[in-house]
């Protein structure tokens, strides 16, 4: 696991200054440029994606009207001063797609598993605030110790893809794949191993754990395939189809032997002769925000730019990858920009709070969005400073609010997942 991780101490939201040279045009949805506070109550602001919040899930209760109706200097003063009064009590930890105006007070900045991983640098920190979506809280809840509170600022802070797979839905999949597989005839391996995408739910991770699979990033994709492929005739993996389907085709499966699931339909929606011929077991799941890009946008970037590297996350659609002139995870794209030793035109595509700040960091590239239209992680926008003010405050106060425990059924097998990838790694 990389661990090209940033330590914001020297807060890399003061050097942004310079704004993305190719700044996109409009937004994707109308409620990211409205009032934070307009959003339905209990869904939080930024809601764009018109995701659900899972049956389960805790909700989003309304916070107390002063930070509703607080400044930014005075959310902007609130918080500055709690996490000085917190001091090494609590760590703030901000995902490379959360919004600037929350990264600049997060102590490190990341991807998910580096920054739960991150955390457990802080030996002092009772608090561990992750400005991120609810899986990601979930991962460092796992773990973390015992006596760490993880608190998620605003429980609205979901992930629609990992929502896309839910545990009733995997276990019937799950039940239907054994019982098909379960007359082959024995030759030391698994008829299929389960492999999950970090974005999901801790009850999935604890799946794969108690089933002999895997958890994995979209940086070890391929580590963690191989893994599986030595121990297992096939791979069942979710929720995210794209990176499933771009990572097993870049290891020479071919695309016939991926066949996809779909949910709630027999068979996943294929026959027999095809689930059997399976190598990839795609579940159809997918990233609202990498589903945008599209190769014609590859296509013009080639056009207005002669020379521009085209650089793409996994989680986009093949074809995207195909046309890209790389793909790999937020570390990879962050490590080939600075590796960059002559002034380049990189054309990124990942989330747009990402990309401009990596426009801020490297002024002496010209870097920019692949998709014209703003379309930021709506879910982790959801985190406006309003509520780490109120969590924060709280703290200073003793109480802990928005804490995400993951059940004590769950933690053993989903660290289980865990620590087979990190002993997976090469
Ligand atoms: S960018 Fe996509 S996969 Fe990542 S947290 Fe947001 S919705 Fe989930």
């Amino acid at each position: 696991m990389s661990t090209q991780l940033t330590d914001n101490s020297q807060s890399v939201a003061q050097n942004i200054t310079r704004l993305n040279l190719l700044a996109p045009d409009s937004t994707c949805s109308t409620d990211l440029a409205a009032n934070p506070w307009d959003t339905p109550a209990g869904y939080g602001p930024g809601a764009s994606q018109e995701d659900r919040v899972p049956a389960g899930y805790p909700v989003q209760g309304s916070i107390p009207e002063e930070y509703l109706k607080a400044s930014d200097e005075d959310l902007d003063a609130r918080i500055l001063a709690a996490k000085e009064t917190l001091g090494e009590k609590a760590v703030i930890l901000g995902h490379f797609y959360q919004r600037d105006e929350v990264v600049k007070y997060a102590d490190f900045v990341g991807d998910s598993f580096q920054l739960a991983n991150a955390a457990l640098t802080r030996d002092k920190a009772e608090a561990i605030v992750f400005c991120g979506v609810h899986f990601m809280a979930e991962t460092a809840d796992i773990l973390s110790r015992d006596d760490q509170s993880v608190i998620l600022p605003n429980l609205a802070a979901g992930c629609s893809m990992a929502d896309m797979a839910d545990g009733p839905s995997v276990q019937a999949c799950w039940d239907e794949l054994t019982a098909l597989y379960a007359d082959e005839a024995d030759d030391g391996r698994m008829p299929v191993i389960p492999v999950t995408y970090m974005n999901c739910s801790a009850e999935l991770k604890a799946f794969v754990g108690r089933n002999g699979g895997l958890v994995c990033t979209s940086s070890n994709a391929a580590t963690v395939l191989e893994w599986a492929f030595e121990r297992g005739r096939r791979v069942l993996f979710f929720p995210d189809q794209h990176l499933g389907r771009n990572t097993a085709k870049a290891m020479g499966v071919p695309l016939e032997h991926m066949p996809m699931w779909t949910p709630r339909k027999s068979l996943g929606g294929n026959d027999e002769q095809t689930m059997k011929d399976a190598k990839v077991i795609l579940w159809h799941g997918f990233c609202s925000v990498h589903k945008r890009f599209a190769p014609a946008q590859i296509t013009k970037a080639r056009e207005e730019f002669p020379g521009v590297k085209v650089i793409v996350h996994p989680e986009c659609p093949m074809e995207v990858v195909d046309a890209a002139d790389a793909a790999g995870s937020t570390d990879f794209i962050q490590k080939a920009i600075a590796a960059a030793t002559e002034p380049t035109t990189f054309a990124i595509g990942t989330e747009i709070n990402m990309v401009n700040r990596l426009a801020a960091q490297y002024p002496q590239h010209t870097i920019f969005c692949l998709d014209p239209v703003i379309c930021p992680c709506s879910t982790m926008y959801r985190i406006h400073p309003g509520y780490l003010a109120w969590v924060l405050e709280e703290l200073v106060a003793g109480r802990v609010v928005n804490q995400i425990t993951v059940p004590k059924e769950q933690q053993g097998d989903a660290k289980t997942a865990l620590e087979r990838m990190l002993a997976a790694k090469p």
